[in-house]
């Protein structure tokens, strides 16, 4: 470790180099336990200075001024640059994350993607107008706010502040990203290429500190003007709070216990296809994962088998094994909840049909890998039905009707999203109205469209990014009035 120099993190022109006595925050390879880079830690005295560099930026570059044309051509260099480290960026993204190669060359376009998409929404942006109405005529203009605060969480890096930046960038802020301890890495990255792209001085900022102490200076700083965050939902509620009582505005994108439904009119092997890769992709470590699933009575017991088996054939493995076909979890902390989760749902009486350790190959004993595994015997108030795991464990319940599967998917505090497979497209629209969940997706699982809105229902969300609504959430409205009285105005 003392070999390794740790990475400097920049400060409107300057560079915070680490100095002795300094903090830093290691980033640990999940796949074997070595060491995946060093940071110089942010800390609570960093974010006065970086409001302060956002603030004067925001304030004295032409940025917000400038016409959406304009700050379109460096968002899309960003993203053009970005492609062209692409290699470069899933590498590192492998060894902060523990993901496979393939995922990673996936969030590095989806982190492109959301530059060229915000590039082209802001050509195109529009100001809503009113039609003349004689004596004036208004119009609505979208502005930024100021210095924004991003704050993103481990399992997505460098597409979560893609997400963000993008859209707050377009809009004409300042950005302050805070990226997970875990996963700090990449966001440096992107500081570098924005800054390489041309963007100008003090307008994203990445602070790689911790959660309780940046992250929380950040939410309660009078410079702040509006905070969009990504992460757990205790810790959005706290969140949520501070803002709340600041009344400035929030984004929050929460956590999940997602239902997947499978009909008995459903292609069955589509179905388990489909319900296999919701669940374990990314190891479970996705907000939108499939976790509880739901099987028609009929088609139960035909149903689990073909599952059990198939989930018996993945390939747990190193990430850079391109036969990988899940990965490791992200810490050690992280895959003890995880084990722990399942011993809870043993303990509740739950049968674990596959999987419930970790696994034995010899190549994998030094990271934390845990195997993919289905639970069932439980009824949904079980905790495991209930919480979010965020790991490789699907929990299966049989049901009976339409009307039983949706209270049932709906007898929950979340509502990120769900799925459902059937033949029927009449019962797809039916019971995709009355599920409460802000994505849901039919005959398909997992899919992301930049253009089409994300967030969630209930306790996993406010707000939605994507689309046009990812650029609103970083706009507030000003509305104008232009008069046009050929008289004087009187009483
Ligand atoms: P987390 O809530 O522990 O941390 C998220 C971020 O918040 C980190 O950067 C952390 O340092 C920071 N943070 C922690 N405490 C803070 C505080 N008091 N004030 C300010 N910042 C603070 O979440 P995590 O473990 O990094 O990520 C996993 C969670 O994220 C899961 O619940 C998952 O569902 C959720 N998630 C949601 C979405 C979505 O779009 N809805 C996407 C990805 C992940």
């Amino acid at each position: 470790m003392d070999a390794i120099t740790p990475k400097p993190f920049r400060l409107g022109d300057s560079w915070r180099r680490h100095q002795d006595g300094d903090a830093v925050i290691t980033s640990i390879n999940p796949a074997d336990g070595s060491i995946a880079g060093v940071v110089t830690r942010a800390l609570p005295q960093d974010v006065d200075t970086a409001v302060a560099i956002a603030q004067h930026a925001f304030q004295q570059q032409p940025w917000r001024k400038l016409r959406p044309d304009q700050r379109a051509a460096t968002l899309y260099e960003i993203g053009r640059r970005l492609l062209a480290e692409r290699e470069a960026l899933a590498r590192l993204q492998m060894q902060d994350s523990g993901k496979p190669w393939k995922e990673c060359l996936n969030m590095v376009d989806s982190a492109a993607g959301h530059f060229r998409y915000y590039a082209a929404v802001c050509e195109t942006w529009q100001n809503e107008m009113t039609s003349p109405r004689g004596e004036y005529f208004s119009m609505a203009l979208a502005e930024p706010f100021g210095v924004v605060a991003a704050i993103t969480p481990w399992n997505s890096p460098i597409m979560n502040e893609a997400q963000k930046a993008a859209p707050a960038l377009a809009a004409g802020n300042a950005v302050l990203i805070k990226p997970s301890e875990e996963t700090p890495q990449l966001a440096l990255e992107l500081a570098r290429i924005c800054a390489e792209a041309g963007l100008p001085e003090g307008l994203l900022i990445v602070l790689p500190g911790h959660g309780e102490d940046v992250g929380a200076a950040l939410v309660k700083h009078p410079g702040v003007r509006m905070v969009s965050f990504t992460g757990g939902t205790e810790t959005g509620r706290a969140i949520g709070g501070i803002a709340g009582q600041r009344l400035i505005p929030v984004g929050l994108e929460l956590g999940g216990k997602s239902p997947h439904i499978v009909f008995d009119d459903a292609d069955l092997d589509r179905a388990v296809a489909g319900v296999i890769s919701g669940i374990f992709g990314s190891a479970g470590q996705s907000c939108v994962a499939g976790s509880r699933l739901f099987v028609q009575k009929s088609i139960y017991k035909r149903f689990m088998e073909t599952l059990v088996e198939r989930t018996r054939q993945l390939r747990v493995g190193l990430p850079d094994d391109p036969a990988t076909q899940m990965g490791p979890l992200v810490s050690r902390a992280h895959r003890d909840k995880v084990a722990g989760y399942v011993d809870i749902g043993r303990s509740e009486g739950g049968r674990v049909l596959v999987g419930g350790a970790a696994p034995s190959q010899p190549d994998l004993a030094r990271g934390w890998f845990y195997l993919p595994t289905v639970i069932d015997g439980l009824g949904n108030q079980a905790r495991v039905c209930q919480e979010e795991i965020f790991g490789p464990v699907l929990v299966a319940l049989p049901f009976d009707d339409e009307d039983d599967v949706i209270s049932q998917a709906n007898d929950t505090a979340f509502g990120l999203a769900a799925g459902m497979w059937t033949g029927d497209y009449a019962r797809a629209w039916r019971v995709a109205r009355e599920i409460e969940a802000g994505s849901i997706w039919i005959n398909t699982y997992k899919q992301s469209h930049i253009a089409t809105p994300f967030g969630g229902f209930k306790a996993s969300g406010i707000g939605r990014e994507k689309g046009l609504h990812g650029l609103r959430l970083y706009s507030q409205v000003k509305s104008l009035y232009w008069g046009m009285h050929d008289k004087p105005m009187g009483l």
